[in-house]
């Protein structure tokens, strides 16, 4: 108790929490809260959270208030997101209460924090940054020798450069963890990316961002 007590000390900034339906990942369509994080240093071209950019968005909240919170709910996935997560110190720690008390927790990150220090029962989506996202550079490349059974990697694919690009990574560090493409909403369509992937036998599969289909590209807290 005392240890479990110890552990989910600390307050992170969050941006929202809601139940939903997880729009993507190898999990998509399971019922799902989450937790947005607020703050990113990053700055995506595409970006569909800008409110949640700031590091002074949204509420300071306890990481056992979350935890309950996300309990309360009962859903059988989480994810934490953001914003990026990892950008604020005490996200380990909510990471580790919430894979203490949940079945399955996903964290959404966008690869430029180191990953290794992330609680072991946590599945990583590991969000790699293109050269048509603008921030190419951001990319911590030691984050791939950590995927590991659970993880996954998402590419947002804004252009066919982008596309190519993405599969010279592939190429060149080779994980072993499922690799799933997203067309850039607006940018490029499924339709588009679908025959690449097919052309070029590609060893990825396709990603569409369901609440997006469902609810409305401008939907917020669905
Ligand atoms: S890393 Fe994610 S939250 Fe941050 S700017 Fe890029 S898309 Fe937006």
């Amino acid at each position: 108790m005392r240890e479990s007590r110890r552990r989910l000390s600390g307050a992170l900034r969050v941006h929202e929490i809601y139940d939903s339906i997880q729009g993507e990942s190898t999990l998509a369509g399971m019922p799902c809260t989450l937790v947005r994080l607020a703050g990113c240093p990053l700055r995506c071209t595409y970006c569909d959270t800008p409110r949640a950019l700031s590091f002074d968005a949204g509420e300071m909240r306890d990481i056992d208030d979350i935890v309950a919170d996300v309990a309360r709910r009962d859903r059988p996935l989480t994810l934490v997101t953001g914003g990026e997560p990892l950008a604020q110190k005490s996200s380990l720690d909510l990471l580790a209460g919430l894979a203490a008390a949940r079945p399955l927790v996903q964290l959404e990150t966008s690869g430029a924090f180191d990953i290794s220090r992330v609680d072991a029962r946590v599945w990583r989506i590991l969000d790699i940054k293109t050269p048509g996202s603008g921030e190419e550079s951001r990319n911590d490349w030691n984050n791939l020798a950590h995927l590991k059974d659970g993880d996954e990697i998402k590419v947002v694919i804004c252009d066919r450069t982008d596309y190519d690009w993405a599969l010279d990574i592939l190429d060149r560090f080779q994980p072993r963890v499922p690799v799933l493409f997203s067309p850039a909403w607006g940018a490029v369509s499924p339709a588009e990316l679908a025959q690449w992937i097919l052309e070029d036998h590609a060893p990825v599969r396709l990603q569409l961002q369901w609440h997006k289909h469902i609810w409305g590209a401008e939907a917020t807290g669905v």
